[in-house]
């Protein structure tokens, strides 16, 4: 068995701690660091959790971004150029697209909003807009999400083949070069569809399968959090939309060599439900089959879900009932924002645990950037000082002109401009620092559209769904094991704006 990479193993000294403090006793286990922490929106205490169901696909089995979204579009190039298009020499790009950015069917534009749905910062095709261009085309336009036939969210890391390519492809329309399509819409449907066939069949997962070293991000800790889950008494659900073929071999893949012997992947999970259709696995009453033999044959069964077998399809509504729990007592673990974390909250009132790994980065970098945030902070704050007595000084130069409220004597009036002209030149030496320092914030994370979870100053639309829809949102599954099956979560106070 492999060694976890953890703080634990430092337990041994603890018996040193005898006779100490609780302080130091608490002391002893720490905290994880920034970017391995669980975040809390809304406070969840995990002994009153009964169960925990998992997604698996980029939440119990990383892959590595690049590389299998490389293939992903290599697939759909593919797929395209048997269709005729001029796309043999096109190249993934994994650098440009984020998860949370969202597609303009209607413009064959990429674009990203704040919390409130207002665009702060697009491109068309392959091509960023300007400021200009952008207060042009989307002054009078929300993002509404509701509206699918016009916006289209990246919710997984999946999804960065498709926006990759579509933004390509929109360039090659431009040019008039795509035989056949009508446009930015039919070319986003174009594109949907031949991805959604590329993952359907075989060819593309056969490859993963065939290398999962070159796919898979394996985490030790992963397994061993699951165990300990487990025999805290909590009954674990892998509820996967992958098909039973490659769920086995992935689970296995990832899992098997981590655990202690004589203890397999499938040991963990008191219910499997493959191919499980999510997000209609929330919404409705898909057929429910037992999977009854290693190479997925399928038998029509009743309601009543037996621990340890394999099914097929089915229900959220079913997982409960045969669990004979409420919703609150269901927590569920998944990447995918709208599925996995809006769809299994809004409809089953289960608890959510949202999984970014582009966290990580994120938080290392911020805390990198670290001395730059507190000088621009200082400017800022310099600047709205300066901001104000500008104002000041030209309300006292209206006055004096219209004669109205308490202003300066007459004689002081050239006075007035003087000063106004000295806070002027000062406000413009600050932006000239403030300028390339927001550049550079702009540029955090991903060097095209910066962090997933800010726009601007301000929260981006990603970070606004994090928070309406997980309870905890967390880097990756393993940070649950520093957390143990026993953590009570408590969100913090939260900040308003007129706090002090
Ligand atoms: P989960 O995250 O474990 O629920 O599984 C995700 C599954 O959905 C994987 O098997 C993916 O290959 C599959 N998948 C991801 N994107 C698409 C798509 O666009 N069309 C069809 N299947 C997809
Ligand atoms: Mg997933």
């Amino acid at each position: 068995m492999t060694q976890p990479e953890t703080d634990l193993a430092a337990l041994p000294t603890i018996a040193d701690l005898y006779g100490a403090d609780a302080a130091a006793i608490a002391a002893h286990f720490g905290d994880a660091p920034r970017h391995r922490q669980l975040f809390c929106n809304r406070t969840l205490n995990l002994r009153s959790i009964k169960a925990i169901g998992y997604d698996m696909d980029y939440t119990l089995v990383h892959y590595h971004v690049h590389a299998w979204e490389g293939r992903a579009y290599a697939h759909l190039r593919q797929r395209l150029e048997a269709q005729g298009w001029p796309v043999a020499g096109l190249e993934f790009d994994s650098q440009s697209v984020i998860r949370g950015l969202i597609i303009d069917k209607r413009l064959g534009n990429l674009v990203k909003a704040n919390r409130f749905g207002y665009i702060k910062q697009a491109a068309h095709g392959t091509r960023p807009m300007t400021q200009e261009q952008l207060r042009e085309v989307y002054n009078r336009t929300l993002v509404d999400l509701a509206d699918t036939g016009r916006w289209m969210f990246l919710n997984t890391l999946f999804e960065i083949s498709e926006g990759c390519m579509y933004v390509q492809l929109v360039d090659l329309l431009d040019q008039g070069v795509l035989p056949g399509v009508l446009g930015y819409e039919e070319l986003y449907r174009r594109v949907r569809h031949t991805l959604d066939r590329a993952h359907l069949e075989g060819q593309l997962k056969a490859e993963i399968l065939a290398r999962p070293d070159l796919y898979v991000d394996l985490d030790p800790e992963l397994p061993l959090a699951l165990l300990d889950q487990r025999e805290s008494g909590k009954k674990l659900l892998l509820i996967t939309n992958s098909e039973w073929s490659y769920t086995k071999a992935m689970m296995s893949y990832a899992f098997d060599r981590f655990l202690p012997p004589g203890v397999q992947w499938r040991d963990l999970f008191a219910l499997i439900v493959v191919s499980s259709r999510k997000p209609s696995f929330f919404t409705g009453n898909n057929p429910l089959y037992e999977v009854m033999s290693d190479d997925g044959l399928l038998r029509p069964c009743n309601d009543n879900l037996a621990e340890g077998q394999v099914y097929y399809g089915g229900s959220a509504v079913v997982v409960e009932r045969s669990l004979g729990l409420d919703g609150d007592q269901i927590a569920y673990v998944g990447d995918h924002m709208l599925s996995d974390v809006h769809q299994s909250k809004k409809l089953q009132q289960w608890r959510t645990v949202a999984i970014i790994r582009e966290l990580e980065e994120e938080i290392l970098a911020l805390e990198a950037w670290q001395p730059q945030q507190q000088r621009l902070s200082a400017l800022m704050a310099d600047k709205a000082r300066l901001e104000h007595a500008f104002s000041q000084l030209r309300n006292l130069r209206q006055r004096q002109r219209t004669g109205h409220g308490p202003t300066v004597p007459q004689d002081q009036a050239p006075r007035l401009s003087e000063l106004a002209n000295i806070v002027r030149e000062r406000l413009l030496e600050l932006d000239a620092e403030i300028g390339p320092l927001v550049a550079e914030s702009g540029a955090l994370h991903n060097k095209h559209w910066g962090l997933i979870m800010r726009t601007g100053n301000d929260k981006s639309l990603f970070a606004r769904m994090v928070e309406s829809h997980a309870d905890v949102y967390t880097s990756r599954v393993g940070n649950l094991l520093l957390a143990t099956p026993f953590v009570f979560l408590r969100s913090p106070r939260g900040t308003l704006p007129h706090d002090m």
